[in-house]
């Protein structure tokens, strides 16, 4: 009854299998990538979007699982990386969510365990127990790890802590100001973690709600979502969209330090180098804000107790103090020194396990 082809392509990148996978009568279509299976299954959530041709969402896709892979490995977790993208062009009001993520759910039942999903942008814990009918290779489920931002926001936190420790040889945050971009999710979180720890916070957000509970909350200072750019503050935490590092908008930083949780902060790899061009010091995304796959993926995957995940969430600070001193040494910008070291880590896990990328 099932309808389910898997086309394999090859983009001709360093991925070891990208999946185009489609189902009609399901109104299913959908890119799987693993990038690598190195240090474990490809782990990486579901992102359902609305792409504006099929090869955006490969590429999408492609861009997302190679992240995932740094990202895990960083944290030192025994995965690899993957993602997919469901294309939600086409599907429309009319969708029907039950069959889309049962057709996704076959899918990755027919990758055997290569790749081991949860939820992401677009998709929730209740998607992920639909595909839990097809597959066990499904995480992110209701009621298991739970809501990611607060150990998402404690990581970052840590992070931040690590950041100032190695700019200002204290990592006491006591009367340092913080803006934050993002009241979100975890933007929310962090104002609170950050708060307890004595920091004065300015925030911003295009939703006043947000903006209302976090200001009710820890008693921060606000501005316009376009002005949060221009504060004059010790550090600037960007914690909604990617992207927001780039030529129009690091010249008007007046901050010492950018480290925050939104993925892909820079634009272009050039913008980490035009922040280390200004003095500003940046805490590469991917190293700090891995609080959420740590929770998720070791809680849930890797069965850890609530002590040894809070363990590993804090031993950010020290994998980014690491990072921070690479880079010193090396005189490169820390998401080169970042890369490099996430490169060393698989390397020797490639060497080890005789994995394939
Ligand atoms: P979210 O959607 O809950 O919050 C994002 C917030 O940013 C929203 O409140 C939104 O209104 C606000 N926003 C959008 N455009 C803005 C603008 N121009 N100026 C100011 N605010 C704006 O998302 P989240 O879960 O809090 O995630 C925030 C970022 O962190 C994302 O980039 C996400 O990919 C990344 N991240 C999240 C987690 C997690 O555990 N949730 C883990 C790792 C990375």
């Amino acid at each position: 009854m099932s309808d389910l082809s898997m086309e394999e392509l090859h983009p001709g990148t360093d991925h070891e299998r990208v999946v185009f996978c489609r189902d009609e009568e399901a109104g299913y279509r959908a890119v799987i990538a693993i990038h690598s299976t190195a240090a474990g299954p490809a782990v990486g959530g579901t992102r359902l979007w609305s792409y504006p041709r099929e090869e955006d969402a490969v590429i999408d896709a492609l861009r997302l699982s190679r992240g995932m892979t740094y990202k895990n490995a960083m944290a030192g977790l025994p995965f690899g990386g993957g993602k997919s993208v469901i294309l939600a062009a086409g599907a429309g009001e009319g969708m029907d969510r039950e069959a889309l993520f049962l057709a996704h759910g076959r899918a990755v039942e027919r990758l055997g365990g290569q790749y081991i999903t949860a939820e992401d942008v677009g998709t929730s814990p209740a998607d992920m127990a639909i595909l839990r009918r097809e597959t066990r290779h499904v995480g992110g489920l209701p009621d298991r790890s739970g809501d990611p931002s607060p150990v998402t926001a404690r990581g970052v936190a840590q992070g931040i802590r690590a950041a100032a420790f190695h700019r200002w040889g204290s990592d006491v945050l006591a009367g340092r100001t913080v803006a934050i971009q993002g009241c979100g999710s975890v933007g929310f979180h962090l104002a609170r973690e950050l708060d307890a720890l004595g920091a004065r916070l300015v925030v911003a957000d295009v939703d006043a709600g947000r903006v209302r509970r976090t200001v009710e909350e820890t008693g921060a200072g606000t501005v316009a979502p376009d002005a949060i750019f221009d504060v004059a503050a010790d550090l600037f935490a960007p914690c909604a969209l990617g992207g927001i590092l780039n030529a129009e908008t690091i010249p008007r930083l007046r901050a010492e330090i950018v480290a925050g949780a939104a993925n892909n902060q820079l634009r272009e790899p050039a913008d980490g180098d035009r922040l280390r061009e200004r003095g500003i010091l940046y805490a590469p995304d991917y190293v700090i804000n891995a609080g959420g796959v740590l929770g998720g993926g070791g809680r849930e995957l890797l069965g850890w107790s609530e002590e040894e995940t809070r363990a590993r969430v804090d031993g950010i600070y020290d994998t980014l103090l690491a990072v921070l001193r690479l880079a010193a040494a090396g005189g490169v910008s820390p998401h080169v020194a970042a890369d490099r070291l996430a490169e060393e880590r698989l390397a020797a896990l490639r060497r080890t396990r005789g994995g394939r990328n």
